[in-house]
């Protein structure tokens, strides 16, 4: 049985105060009303992750993780987070590839490759973002370009690494826009991905890797979405701010 997660990507959002309470609400709301098979991953900035690590239950569903990390453990990077900086702040996880990166800070995919490797090596799991901008889904191109994306910066793992890794489709044109992908536009990229992931890493491993769908996913529509044999949960990011609506999508499966 593949994973089911729901992952909250808060982006640069909150002050400290702020983080705390959303995540002690999100904890309590997860702890009484969520089903015990969904993994809750919260992606606060980088600065909130510590203090809000002792606010999540022990050893229970939700886990943290970075929005980014650095291709290097440590060295002269201003501004940078690296993957054992995460790690020894409590996080399991870090995003990468997310589309607003690619597009704000020129992440490459080739610069992927080198983040990926570090940090799968730091012990973290990767949920790796792809996804077409509107002009590529005008073309109908837009199973080349993800599946593109997902060669040139994941097909050089092992299949055992790739056992670490999670895929978030983020379609462009739905992010922050309120347009979300139908649950049939989703279905279609999510089954490409899966062929795209067999032909690579057999079929144990595509079975095996949970796809997440990103893209203004909201409580009126996370149903519908997640019930495709495909979409295994999702990335939220504005739906994420609000504990009552982040455990209604949570709640959708
Ligand atoms: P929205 O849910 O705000 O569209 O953002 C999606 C996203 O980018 C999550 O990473």
């Amino acid at each position: 049985m593949r994973q089911k997660i729901v992952a909250g990507n808060w982006k640069m959002n909150k002050t400290l105060v702020e983080a705390q309470s959303l995540t002690s609400e999100i904890a309590n709301m997860v702890e009484d009303e969520a089903p015990s098979d969904v993994k809750v991953v919260i992606a606060p900035p980088s600065p909130f992750i510590y203090a809000v690590e002792n606010l999540v239950p022990e050893m229970g569903q939700i886990v943290l993780a970075g929005q980014n990390c650095h291709q290097e453990d440590s060295g002269a990077f201003t501004g940078e987070v690296s993957a054992p900086m995460l790690k020894s702040l409590g996080a399991q996880y870090v995003i990468l590839g997310h589309s607003e990166r690619r597009q704000h800070f020129s992440e490459t995919d080739e610069e992927l490759v080198k983040k990926t490797d570090n940090a799968l090596k730091n012990d973290l799991k990767v949920i790796f973002c792809c996804g077409e901008p509107l002009e590529i889904r005008e073309a109908n191109t837009q199973n080349e370009y993800v599946t593109k994306q997902l060669t040139n910066s994941l097909f050089h793992l092992s299949a055992e690494q790739f056992k670490n890794i999670v895929i978030a489709y983020e379609p462009i044109w739905a992010i922050g826009t309120g347009k979300t992908a139908s649950s049939q536009q989703a279905q279609d990229m999510h089954k490409t991905i899966r062929e795209h992931i067999d032909s690579k890493f057999g079929q144990e491993v595509a079975d095996e890797t949970s796809i997440l769908y990103g893209g203004s996913c909201k409580p009126d529509n996370a149903k519908e979405l997640f019930s495709q044999p495909d979409v295994d949960g999702g990335l939220i990011g504005g739906a994420s701010l609000k504990s009552r609506d982040f455990t209604d999508i949570i709640k959708s499966f």
